[in-house]
């Protein structure tokens, strides 16, 4: 059973805020009394822009760092985009995918985005602990599986790729030794043991950064949405619906919503990074026998070994939390409604019965989604845009969580002009490579999405997730 006794007990249905709905964490925090939005002039040094991970950290660097005067503006709440919707997987991955990189990269530039990720994940956890925030988390590590001999194959090539790049601390699982860690479940046929993941509640998270940051002098303005944004001039001016800032320099940690900024930094911004479709669920609580009766006693995460893969891991109320992310892609018209998918969540429940099928009974609880940021060039964004008074921070695609935590520090090296071991990064202050014009994007990006999931379909053939091969299953044991 996962639930350990020190995690903060969740505070269900106190919350009467607008934005419970658009995820289990923001719904499960409890009532949040959101900070005053922005009205008449103001003047500062720095005006971050976007009130996720990344803009928190960079606001709170900055301010503890310096004497800089520093503003955060959010338009709607902190956490409303994907940091307070987000599985909470404190990962080391950068950009869409290591072997992707690698093959991209080659191998030395994979190698250091590693040891950035890694870094990444230590800090995040360094922040926690050294600033007390209660925000559940802990390190019980990623179980990487082939649900199915035909997969054994790539799940031993990201091994190998995992092992010449010198990620410590990897073991090789197949056999009775896996199956025992799972009561004898022969659905799990060889695993990637790996230390190296944390899980934390981003809501809480994105909450205790808030604190955080304010403790150090952040004035934080929330439902302020930046509307226009001028750079022509000396100042940088930012109006928002009832306000405006004068400031020197400006961090745009817009991420998904990017590309809906106005002005001509918006223009500017507009094809660098593309909304994806994410998706996520949770069931209801396992109870203790349930827990037992999969064998699932370690709290650790597991991921299929496909391109669209299954995700699941513990909450630490004891439910399962989960999607198959087949069920995501590019909106249409970089839309960002439209994000419940409630035959998705279905699919992929059923997907967690077949994985354990101790589990047959259980139920989906909640579901929702959010969008992460897709690059064209697969690697996030920290750079300089026009000239240095402009920081834009973005594009992690769906492993954003730890990375940002870093590139607030990386940020605020920028934003004072300090050099270090940070800003020294092969990615740092690298030129967005854009998104094609619409229509050719749109069609582009449909048509990788649909190679991906073709794909993906063909490799869920014959295995415990085939329709078929299940029913044929039963019948034999009819
Ligand atoms: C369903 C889902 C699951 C995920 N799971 C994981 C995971 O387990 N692990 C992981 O590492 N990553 C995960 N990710 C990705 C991760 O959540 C992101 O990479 C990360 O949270 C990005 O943080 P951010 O601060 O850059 O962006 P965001 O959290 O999206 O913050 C951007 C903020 O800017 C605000 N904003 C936008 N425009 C304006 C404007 N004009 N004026 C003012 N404010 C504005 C938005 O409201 C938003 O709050 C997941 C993403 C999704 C959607």
């Amino acid at each position: 059973m996962p639930l350990t006794t020190h995690l903060s007990q969740p505070r269900r249905g106190e919350t009467s805020s607008p934005h419970a709905g658009k995820s289990f964490w923001l719904a499960d925090y409890g009532a949040y009394n959101a900070s005053a939005s922005l009205r008449g002039a103001k003047t500062c040094d720095v005006l971050v822009v976007g009130g996720g991970i990344a803009g928190l950290s960079t606001a709170w660097h900055l301010a503890k760092d310096s004497s800089t005067r520093v503003i955060l503006i959010e338009s709607e709440i902190i956490g409303f985009g994907a940091s307070g919707r987000a599985a909470g997987w404190i990962m080391p991955q950068f950009g869409m995918d290591q072997l992707k990189i690698r093959a991209r990269y080659g191998f030395e530039r994979s190698q250091a985005a590693l040891t950035y990720g890694l870094e990444a994940v230590s800090y995040t956890g360094q922040i926690i602990s050294d600033h007390g925030i209660k925000s559940d988390y802990r390190r019980p590590g990623l179980m990487r599986v082939a649900f199915d001999d035909s997969w054994i194959n790539d799940l031993a090539a990201l091994y190998k790729n995992y092992d010449d790049l010198g990620l410590k601390g990897l073991h090789w699982s197949e056999g009775q030794e896996l199956h025992q860690q799972y009561n004898g479940n022969t659905n799990f046929k060889a695993a990637i043991v790996d230390p190296n993941l944390g899980l934390l509640n981003p809501c809480k998270q994105v909450r205790g950064l808030k604190a955080l940051a304010e403790s150090v002098g952040v004035s934080i303005f929330e439902n302020s949405p930046a509307v226009h944004i001028d750079h022509s001039g000396g100042h940088i001016s930012v109006a928002t619906p009832a306000g405006c800032v004068a400031t020197e320099k400006i961090v745009l940690a817009t991420n998904a919503f990017t590309h809906l900024l106005q002005g001509p930094l918006g223009a500017e911004l507009k094809r660098v990074q593309a909304p994806v479709r994410a998706l996520a669920a949770v069931t209801e609580p396992l109870s203790q026998n349930q827990w037992q009766s999969i064998g699932w006693n370690r709290g650790n995460a597991i991921e299929s070994s496909l391109d669209l893969f299954h995700y699941l891991s513990p909450t630490a109320d004891g439910r399962i939390l989960f999607f198959f992310i087949y069920f995501g892609g590019h909106p249409k018209h970089g839309s960002m409604d439209g994000i419940h998918n409630y035959r998705g969540s279905q699919v992929s429940l059923d997907h967690v019965k077949r994985i354990f099928p101790a589990l047959a009974g259980i139920r989906l609880a909640e579901h929702w989604g959010g969008h992460m940021s897709a690059t064209r060039d697969l690697v996030p964004h920290l750079t300089h845009i026009g000239d240095e008074r402009v920081i834009y921070i973005g594009g992690c695609w769906g492993h954003g969580l730890a990375l940002s935590h870093l590139h607030g520090k990386t940020a605020a090296h920028l934003l004072l002009g300090k050099q270090s071991s940070l800003t020294d990064f092969w990615f740092i202050n690298r030129k967005p490579v854009k998104w094609p014009r619409y229509p050719i994007d749109a069609i582009g990006k449909q048509l990788a999405w649909a190679h991906l999931r073709r794909q993906t379909s063909a490799r869920l053939k014959k295995t415990i997730f085939d329709s078929r091969s299940a029913m044929e299953a039963q019948k034999t044991h009819a």
